[in-house]
């Protein structure tokens, strides 16, 4: 319905003339496209960074008994009180070692202890683990150097996760740490929000496999890498369908295949106002629906997005960088809502400009900047060309900053919501 609507305004005579929209109505129209959110089970490792689409309650007290923390001595708190460096206290050892993984039979009476490792069960009578560094052991003895409280270096039941309590909710992140509560739990598979299938083809005479050899007017097909790892980067699944030359029938053929395989297809190139621009006219041919064509941006002004079916088609353009960067600014927040993320955009930051920056007027400028943190506050710098064509500017830059539109040149010392695309040096 959202769609019909905005199609019915900016879309008409086969999407010749769709007017251009700012980014913010773009990434509303795409961050609002109808979703069918499925989810999967999944083995637990392979969930990980993905979001649970159940709750989980536990079924067991982790730990299941009471055991040592520490190796040690299990000892009643009562008597070693007052123990100290001058006043060592000795204790007769009632039993033999008990190491992890082993119940004793022995039990600590008055005056008595037992030497325990960490995690075995605490033997019968006692209430307290005294560390091995506070004692000195000869064969039938222990002299214990320091009082304890009680229950001091003893883990009990259920302290790191209650039986019936609820564990994970149904949005949580699946991270290392739930993993490890998972296992604990005995649960090998999770529940988790589906994450859509990806294509991606590149479209464009010029293009040639990376394994062959350049020549006047031949360019390697770098971008279908470029946005799978961008892809891969999240941790998902996608189809690299490789190259389709400019021609009609071919690529009509090659994104029915794609678009039937996916969920969301990323065509690169030939989305532009050139002669040999027929990525529109091939899906109107395919009967897809044109949602919006030219976004008011640089780099990434000739960014398209069609619907088909269920399926999201993103008509990128073929710059290196504009492809990137279109890709981090509508695709991936797109994945990240279909996979049930509610943060679906980088972490930002307000970062102050070392130098000047020029802002081209009328648009929004997505500039490739080195940030750095010093003293608890960010920094950025250019990261190199901004052309839309070069993208080794890409390589060192860790951040895109957002330079709203018509806000005049950056001047050196102003801040700016920079987005983080890695950690920073
Ligand atoms: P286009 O958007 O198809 O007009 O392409 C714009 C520029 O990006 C041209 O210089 C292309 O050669 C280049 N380009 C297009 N597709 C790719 C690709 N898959 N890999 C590398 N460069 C590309
Ligand atoms: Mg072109």
């Amino acid at each position: 319905m959202v769609f019909r609507t905005l199609v019915c305004n900016i879309y008409n005579n086969k999407g010749s003339s769709a007017r251009m929209i700012s980014v913010k109505e773009a990434q509303k129209i795409v961050l609002n496209a109808k979703l069918r959110h499925t989810a999967e089970k999944l083995p637990i490792l392979e969930a990980i960074g993905m979001i649970m689409a159940e709750d989980i309650i536990s079924s067991d007290d982790i730990p299941i008994y009471d055991n040592s923390a520490m190796d040690g001595y299990a000892v009643r708190t009562i008597d070693v009180k007052g123990a100290d460096k001058s006043y060592p206290i000795r204790l007769i050892i009632a039993g033999e070692s008990i190491p992890a993984g082993k119940i004793s039979e022995a039990r600590v009476e008055p005056g008595y202890c037992i030497p325990i490792m960490t995690g075995a069960p605490m033997p019968a009578g006692a209430d307290s683990v005294v560390i091995k560094e506070d004692t000195q052991r000869d064969s039938a003895s222990v002299m214990v150097f320091r009082e304890i409280k009680k229950g001091e270096n003893v883990r009990y039941r259920g302290e790191d996760i209650k039986k019936g309590n609820e564990v994970f909710k149904a949005g949580d992140i699946v991270n290392p740490a739930s993993i490890y509560a998972l296992a604990s739990l005995g649960i090998d598979k999770i529940k988790v929000y589906r994450a859509p299938v990806i294509g991606i083809l590149a479209t464009g005479d010029e293009l040639i496999g990376i394994n062959e050899k350049l020549m006047t007017g031949k360019v390697r097909d770098s971008n279908s890498y470029l946005l799978s790892a961008q892809v891969k980067d999240m941790n998902i699944r996608f189809k690299r369908y490789g190259v389709v030359c400019d021609d009609e029938k071919l690529l009509l053929k090659s994104i029915k295949k794609a678009v039937d395989e996916c969920e969301i297809l990323i065509l690169s190139g030939r989305i532009s106002v050139g002669e040999y621009d027929l990525v529109k006219e091939v899906l109107d041919d395919l009967g897809a629906e044109l949602i919006f064509w030219r976004v008011n941006q640089s780099p990434g002004r000739p960014l398209a997005f069609f619907k088909y079916d269920s399926r999201f088609i993103f008509g990128l353009p073929g710059n290196p960088a504009s492809a990137m960067i279109c890709f981090e600014i509508y695709i991936r927040p797109l994945i990240r809502r279909f996979m049930g993320y509610k943060d679906l955009f980088r972490p930002e930051v307000d970062a102050e400009a070392i130098h000047d920056f020029k802002n081209k007027t009328g648009r929004v400028n997505f500039v490739r900047v080195i940030v750095e943190r010093k003293q608890g506050d960010y920094f950025f710098k250019t990261a190199g060309s901004e052309e839309p064509g070069i993208l080794s500017s890409m390589i060192s830059a860790n951040g895109i900053a957002y330079l709203p539109p018509n806000t005049g040149d950056v001047k050196k010392g102003s801040r700016i919501k920079v987005y983080l695309l890695s950690e920073i040096r």
